[in-house]
């Protein structure tokens, strides 16, 4: 008997998932079948955001210390006997190009949130390409998601938590929480509902009265085989990203268009990458990519995902919108997700991921309930 039904079992759900059980809750995770990989498979795995501070004060309150949340869960797993998948990489992310008043933001950015960071010039430790001042954040980490996924589901497996395969159609609240439906018949009945369906979940709002200001956005990424270590650090400028893996892979990422929720990977795409991985790391200029994909981004219109109840629910909550940074802020939105559902002193305050300030769509919260 499950109390808690999570639709959607991307990083966020699976780690609401995660701290719910810790709060003694029976937990069961509806999830697509993977037809397509989700955006916690197909992202980079940079725990920041691509330029950190010019973001607001409620994202960096998510983002800062996902490091050390991401440690402790996988020391918990390991723990259990999951382990193997090689997932933090404690590699520091230089941000090339980064100067003049920009930088003196990022300063003053970092001071404030205890962030390491330091000024680079060319000559120290950018690559040949690029022009200009940089800044070096040498704690920056990096995630291998795709592996983190697997752990996780094993992880949560072990705990209880019970995985269905579904295409969720519907979630109807009741008086109580909600009954979810699935496209091919079965439905199931949860005192709690959690809906985090990503690029998908304006879709499964929309009939409980709110419009959620969200939209998919295509994100395409290569990777590159070279040896360990020859890319020190995860590069980033205005126009893309490096992420090098511990194994010698290299990322290079990401294209961005919005509204586009296809996921197959296109030749405008790779050209696109090609160029940026020459511009950063000229080495890669003649090599072949090893991999190439795409994913769906569960886009947002503001920088701060939306994470509470549904209003004018009993027991249906939303975390939704994570856009660039699901990766780097699911541990700390599933933390605050689960002590609102708790009823718990939440870490920090809930308003700014509220789900209040929402325009409500023409239905009538009233008429919702089936009764
Ligand atoms: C190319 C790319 C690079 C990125 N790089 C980074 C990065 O470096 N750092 C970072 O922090 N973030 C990055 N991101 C963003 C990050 O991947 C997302 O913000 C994050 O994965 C969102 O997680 P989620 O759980 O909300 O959604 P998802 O991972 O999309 O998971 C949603 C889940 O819901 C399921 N679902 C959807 N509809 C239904 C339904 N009707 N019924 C049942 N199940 C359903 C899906 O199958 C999926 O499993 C990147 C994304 C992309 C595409």
């Amino acid at each position: 008997m499950s109390d808690v039904l999570v639709v959607g079992g991307g990083i966020v759900g699976l780690l609401g998932a995660l701290e719910l059980t810790r709060r003694g809750r029976a937990v069961t995770i509806i999830d697509a079948p993977t037809h397509y990989p989700p955006a916690s498979w197909a992202g980079g795995g940079i725990l920041s955001p691509l330029y950190a501070w010019r973001y607001s004060d409620a994202m960096t309150r998510l983002s800062v210390d996902a490091f050390s949340r991401y440690q402790q869960i996988l020391d918990e797993s390991d723990a259990a006997g999951i382990s193997g998948c090689e997932a933090l990489l404690h590699c520091g992310g230089l941000w090339v190009e980064t100067g003049g008043d920009d930088a003196a933001l990022a300063h003053q950015w970092a001071r404030r949130w205890q962030v390491p960071v330091q000024s680079v010039s060319a000559s120290e430790q950018m690559p040949e390409s690029a022009a200009g001042a940089g800044l070096l954040f040498p704690s920056l980490g990096n995630i291998r998601n795709p592996g983190l996924l697997k752990v996780l589901r094993a992880h949560l497996q072990r705990l209880g938590v019970r995985f269905q395969s579904a295409v969720v159609s519907r979630v109807q609240p009741t008086r109580v929480g909600a009954r979810v439906l699935a496209a091919d018949g079965r439905k199931w009945q949860g005192d709690t509902v959690v809906v985090s369906a990503g690029h998908m979940a304006a879709q499964l709002l929309l009939p409980m009265g709110i419009a959620m200001p969200l939209f998919p956005a295509k994100g395409e990424m290569l990777l590159f085989r070279m040896k360990p270590g020859q890319v020190p650090a995860v590069m980033l400028t205005e126009r893309g990203y490096l992420i090098p893996r511990q194994d010698g892979s290299v990322l290079v990422g990401s294209t961005l268009r919005k509204g586009d929720n296809t996921t197959y990977p296109t030749v405008a795409g790779r050209y696109q990458l090609e160029r940026l991985a020459a511009s950063l790391w000229p080495e890669l200029a003649s090599c072949s990519p090893a991999f190439h994909w795409a994913g769906v981004r569960p886009g947002c219109e503001r920088d701060i995902p939306f994470i509470g109840l549904v209003p004018g629910t009993s027991g249906v909550y939303a975390a939704v919108g994570h856009y660039r940074n699901g990766l780097v802020s699911a541990p700390a939105s599933a933390e605050l997700l689960a002590q609102l559902i708790a009823g718990e002193l939440p870490f920090t305050d809930p308003e700014p991921y509220s789900l209040s300030s929402v325009s409500p769509s023409s239905r009538s919260s009233s008429s919702f309930f089936n009764r």
